[in-house]
């Protein structure tokens, strides 16, 4: 597999040599590599959901690839970013289950803070797949995650940034500098800074993964929400 992307809602994968039609092929998933992105992307959905209920800030933009998770977070004072980390591992470690079901629009919006992402509108289709880690956070969300946030392990900080008013260069040197090869990263910048604490600057959190989880994995079954 040489390219995964997604065109006009569909997902091409190119491979290295020519195939021809009505030929049978075999996917096979990269299991080492999905399930460092499963870790980090709960661990984010904690960051992104402490950083919300104790500091306030939303999610202005974000990345996961295996090697680290990057999460920007409008927040006034960068200094509250590493206590975010702190917090988040203690929440990790409480072997919490996380929920994924799926839900009507109209439910789902009635969810507070369904969607943490600053600007970003609630998607459109009538029905949500939601990801829930109870007690921390209810997110209408796409991704993979694992099922019980001690797989996680531990999040260590690789790298906070700050965001000035430049941010959106400021996070684009930040992802040149840590050798990110995106090609086109989703970031959401507020722009009004309506209901938005700090709008004006922000900070960011590279995490990696730490100490190795305190259980085995657990295969999730296709049911639980992996992408086809
Ligand atoms: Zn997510």
């Amino acid at each position: 597999m040489e390219e995964v992307k997604e065109e006009g809602g569909k997902v091409l994968h190119r491979v290295g040599s020519p195939l021809t039609t009505g030929e049978e092929v075999r996917g096979e998933l990269d299991w080492e590599r999905r399930y460092k992105m499963m870790r980090l992307h709960t661990g984010s959905h904690v960051l992104a959901a402490l950083a919300y209920s104790k500091y306030g800030a939303l999610v202005t933009g974000g990345h996961i690839s295996p090697e680290y998770a990057k999460d920007d977070f409008n927040v006034e004072d960068k200094g509250v970013l590493q206590d975010l980390v702190r917090e988040a591992n203690e929440v990790l470690r409480r072997s919490i289950e996380v929920k994924v079901y799926f839900l009507k629009r109209e439910e789902a919006l009635k969810i507070p803070g369904i969607v943490k992402l600053a600007g970003r509108n609630p998607p459109e289709a009538e029905v949500w797949r939601i990801v829930e880690i109870p007690g921390y956070d209810v997110q209408a969300d796409g991704g993979p995650h694992v099922r019980n946030t001690a797989e996680v392990g531990e999040l260590v900080i690789m790298k906070v940034e700050e965001q000035g008013e430049g941010e959106e260069e400021d996070i684009l040197h930040g992802q040149t500098m840590i050798g990110s090869n995106r090609r086109s990263p989703r970031r959401v910048i507020p722009r009004d800074g309506n209901s938005l604490r700090g709008s004006s600057g922000g900070g960011t959190i590279l995490t990696r993964l730490g100490l190795p989880p305190g259980r085995n994995p657990t295969r999730p079954e296709p049911s639980r929400g992996l992408p086809t």
